[in-house]
């Protein structure tokens, strides 16, 4: 027979599994020898054989809850029911995975009309026996019988209005009599039957509603969102009861071993003198902060805070607890590792290392790499948000605090940002158009639009705070002003947006800004000893280079040449290049654009300094920078001369059915070699004017994208050298470079070794693996992959997260491959994924040399390779 019961002495606190958060942390509590209230803990298990066994406990189950009650009952020595001497119990829920939404806990239990006799009895004290008699009546009938609750409340308001009392505490114990009689009545009338007066009955029937509550809606709802299987239940907690509200020495709180805001090493918490249970959060009286209980008990206090250092010690973490004081005796009944703010978590781990409690590994594991964006990026101050008006909530699209001045066109914001003044840019919805508009305002809001969203997008690449998809906001930009039911905020206006929470402000608020050193900089700098794979960046011009290596990149992983083309000096130049009828034509073309090609990579070199630099020469499909409208075709024809008809017939050539798989990268320069000729040229110019004047020699990797065949690799590999050759010789500089090539076509992972043979190292282009390893369009797939991974054939989105099974394999064949011929080939990824911590701990297991990602999530992939050498250590 499995055993379906531990008492809080014999279960095994490490358990969490079988005995739920709440249970295996109070067995663990009782082993240390803290003081905790006898109990016992029903176990997963039993839920889940609740379930299979058609939703009854059943008589095994049953009687085993009964041996327990007898053995607490000897160890207590109360009687359930007893009017001399009656134990009360509490009936709490707790599974493996802390979870809002299951039910609520029952104090009290085990009285009826004879037992709070003999708690009145043995107490001295009638009031405190009926206010626990009715608690209990109140609490059940919630949970388990489930009747609303403003039928009892409903009640005790009149009763208070009747007879004067403003408080609960000020009624009488008449009073609460009087009311536990019209309580019973109130069950009688909604259930058709009388409050159940026998203990086990009660005792069963709130097992039951806790096993029962593990399915309601709001469980499962927050089950699916955070990822947590249906299958493995809940374990309940009965507990002996101890009592807060026995008058004025008895008393009940929270407290956590340090601040959970700020991390600070103090302890930070409330208690409320004379309560029970949650009192203390549901606010009926105001709590006192919990450093004041030194003044009101100091006995008390001085073991309370000997107990959270055992306890922090114990669980080498900051502690959440619960505890109740009952005339004089301090009882614990919770403790938990505490939630905590992103900044709290980096304090406390320095701390807790700098003060020997744990090592810096452990220190490194702490922290979630997805918390850390928060700290990148400015917050409000904490004091100026509780006085804020709130105008509207909207999604948290891109992290970030901003305050400004409400513009809604780009031309606005780019004219006010030139007058020096702040703005935050409002739209209904935002397009590339705005991109200007974009970079100049402090924060951008919108009124449509999901995470995803153009708006969204562009502000996390640009590291701008954005909220969007903000429903209540309409936004009429024709009139320059947006209203939130019916009240408006005119252009010119102030309003602050927390990027963090998705909330506006009305007016300007203080922010608090991002601190690099300090304990995020020695934190960082112990991810940086641990972990072996580099780090670099994603970074197309000297601004968010610079940003990256403010955030620790060790060089350029992707340097994509094409985000330059769009500059309104060069687009026209760019178009002129693509409708070309001829080489020459071309060829034209191109040395208009080269001077501001080189120039850029001056601009990017000085930055970077002697650090690598992964140049990407020309990817994307050329239609993409050409016009679509006749009005702008037309401009463009009269800018070019050409005629009209010509020119949009040209266009409509350049149109592809399927331009991720059209005549783009490589096969571009393979049909015009004359583009790549350009940019080597520009590359090669830029590394001799660097090396002459800035006298730094470049670590220059120049990348070509979209390679299948090995011969499109060694013919270009030529034409670069070439040029190289050429460029340096006219300048009299040497260098040492490499070339190599993008894994982003499925041939070329499963060729890599004759691929090798061309290339000095691979960086894998996981975004286009991806799509080519699936066949799922990058720009399309969005529309179907949420259902994928609710029907689990993807645990996650494969665009986001490494499919290790899948494009992970070609990965790890294109990496032996390659090093069976190059044992030092370097390998890199520059797909979103180098940015993944998940995607990140395969490519450290892969052996990578490093990953790139955005400047961004430099500090978050510097965390998770860290974690990543830690765990497969
Ligand atoms: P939650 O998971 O919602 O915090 P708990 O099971 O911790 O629910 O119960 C809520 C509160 O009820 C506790 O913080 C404590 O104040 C009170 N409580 C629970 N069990 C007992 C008990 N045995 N004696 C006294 N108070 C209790
Ligand atoms: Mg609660
Ligand atoms: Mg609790």
């Amino acid at each position: 027979m499995s055993k379906f019961i531990f008492s809080f002495e014999n279960g095994d606190g490490k358990n969490k599994q079988l005995l739920g958060g709440k249970g295996a942390n109070l067995c663990e509590m009782k082993k240390i020898g803290l003081p905790v209230p006898d109990g016992f803990t029903i176990t997963t298990e039993a839920c889940t054989a609740y379930y299979t066994n058609g939703e009854k406990l059943g008589d095994a189950m049953e009687g085993e809850v009964f041996e327990y009650i007898h053995a607490l009952e000897a160890k207590m020595d109360k009687t359930f029911g007893s009017t001399e001497d009656p134990l009360l119990v509490s009936v709490r829920s707790g599974a493996a995975i802390s979870m809002p939404g299951m039910m609520d806990t029952v104090l009290n239990l085990g009285l009826n009309d004879d037992a709070v006799i003999g708690l009145a009895r043995l107490t001295d004290n009638e009031r405190f026996a009926y206010d626990c008699y009715r608690r209990f009546i109140q609490m059940f009938s919630d949970v388990v019988l489930e009747i609303q609750k403003f039928h009892f409340d409903r009640v005790l308001e009149k009763m208070k209005k009747d007879r004067g009392a403003e408080k609960d505490i000020d009624l009488t114990a008449e009073d609460l009599k009087e009311l536990v009689s019209l309580f019973k009545d109130i069950v009688q009338k909604q259930t058709k039957k009388p409050f159940p007066q026998e203990p086990k009955v009660q005792l069963l029937m709130a097992i039951e509603a806790v096993f029962r509550s593990w399915n309601n809606n709001r469980a499962i709802i927050y089950r699916n969102l955070n990822n947590i299987p249906h299958d493995i239940g809940t374990a309940v907690n009965v507990q002996s009861m101890v009592f807060g509200n026995m008058g004025d020495t008895s008393g009940t709180g929270v407290a956590f071993t340090r601040n959970p805001s700020t991390g600070e090493n103090k302890v930070f918490g409330e208690f409320l003198m004379n309560a029970q249970g949650e009192d203390v959060v549901a606010g009926i009286r105001t709590p006192q902060p919990v450093l004041e209980l030194e003044k009101v008990m100091p006995d008390v206090y001085k073991e309370f805070m000997s107990t959270l250092e055992t306890l922090e010690h114990h669980y080498l973490d900051m502690q959440d607890v619960e505890f109740t004081i009952e005339r004089n005796k301090l009882y614990f009944l919770q403790t938990r590792t505490g939630k905590r703010t992103a900044m709290a978590a980096m304090k406390i781990a320095v701390d807790m290392v700098n003060d020997g409690i744990i090592s810096k590994e452990e220190a490194i594991m702490r922290v979630d790499p997805k918390q850390i964006d928060a700290l990148l990026h400015p917050t409000f101050d904490e004091v100026a948000l509780e006085e804020a008006t709130l105008i509207s909530k909207g999604l948290p699209a891109s992290p970030g605090a901003a305050s400004g001045r409400v513009y809604f066109h780009s031309e606005d914001v780019v004219a006010q940002k030139e007058k020096g003044v702040q703005t935050i840019l409002v739209r209904t919805e935002t397009s590339p158009e705005d991109i200007e508009g974009m970079i100049a305002a402090e924060g951008i809001v919108t009124a449509r639009g999901g995470m995803t969203s153009h708006a969204a997008v562009v502000a996390r690449g640009m590291g701008k705070c954005c909220v969007a998809g903000c429903g209540d906001v309409r936004v009429d930009e024709v009139n320059k002003v947006f209203y939130v039911y019916g009240q408006p905020y005119n252009e010119g206006d102030f309003i602050s947006v927390d990027g963090n929470t998705g909330s506006i402000y009305e007016g300007q608020l203080n922010t608090r800004e991002v601190e690099l050193s300090g304990d995020f900089g020695v934190f960082m700098s112990w991810a940086d000893e641990i972990r072996t794979l580099g780090i670099r960046t994603n970074a197309d011009n000297p601004r968010d280079a610079k940003q990256a290596v403010e955030f620790g990149a060790e060089g350029i992983g992707l340097c994509r040449t094409e985000h330059m083309f769009f500059d309104e000096n060069r687009i026209g130049i760019v178009r002129e290049m693509i409708v070309s009828q001829s080489t020459e034509e071309r060829e034209e073309a191109l040395a208009k654009l080269l001077p501001f090609q080189k120039e850029d990579f001056i601009g990017i070199f000085e930055v970077m300094q002697e650090r690598p630099v992964t140049i990407r020469l020309l990817d994307p499909p050329l239609h993409e920078f050409l016009p679509h409208l006749d009005e702008d075709i037309q401009k463009l024809s009269e800018e070019m001369k050409i005629d009209f008809k010509e020119l949009k017939q040209t266009i409509e050539e350049l149109k592809e059915f399927n331009p991720m798989l059209g005549h783009r990268g490589c096969r571009l320069a393979i049909t015009y070699p004359e583009i790549y000729e350009m940019q080597a040229r520009a590359i090669f110019e830029a590394v001799a004017h660097v090396v002459k004047e800035d006298k730094f020699i470049p670590a220059l990797e120049v990348m070509i994208p979209l390679v299948g065949h090995e011969k499109e690799l060694s013919l270009l590999r030529e034409l670069v050298a070439q040029t190289a050759v050429e460029v340096l010789g006219e300048n009299d500089v040497t260098l040492d470079y490499k070339i190599g090539t993008m894994i982003e076509v499925p041939r070329a992972a499963l060729i890599a070794d004759t691929i090798a043979t061309h290339a000095d190292f691979f960086s894998f282009g996981t975004n286009d693996l991806t799509q080519m390893t699936l066949g799922f369009s990058r720009d399309d797939a969005g529309k179907f992959i949420g259902e994928y991974v609710q029907k689990e054939v993807f645990a996650r989105d494969p665009f986001e997260s490494i499919d290790i099974n899948g494009v992970g394999r070609l990965m790890k064949m294109a990496k032996e491959l390659g090093r069976s011929v190059k044992p030092d080939l370097k390998l890199g990824i520059c797909g979103e994924h180098g940015g993944e911590p998940s995607s990140i701990e395969f490519c450290h297991e892969l052996g990578f040399n490093y990953v790139s990602c955005s400047p961004y999530r430099v500090p978050i992939a510097r965390l998770a390779a860290a974690q990543a050498a830690i765990r497969t250590k």
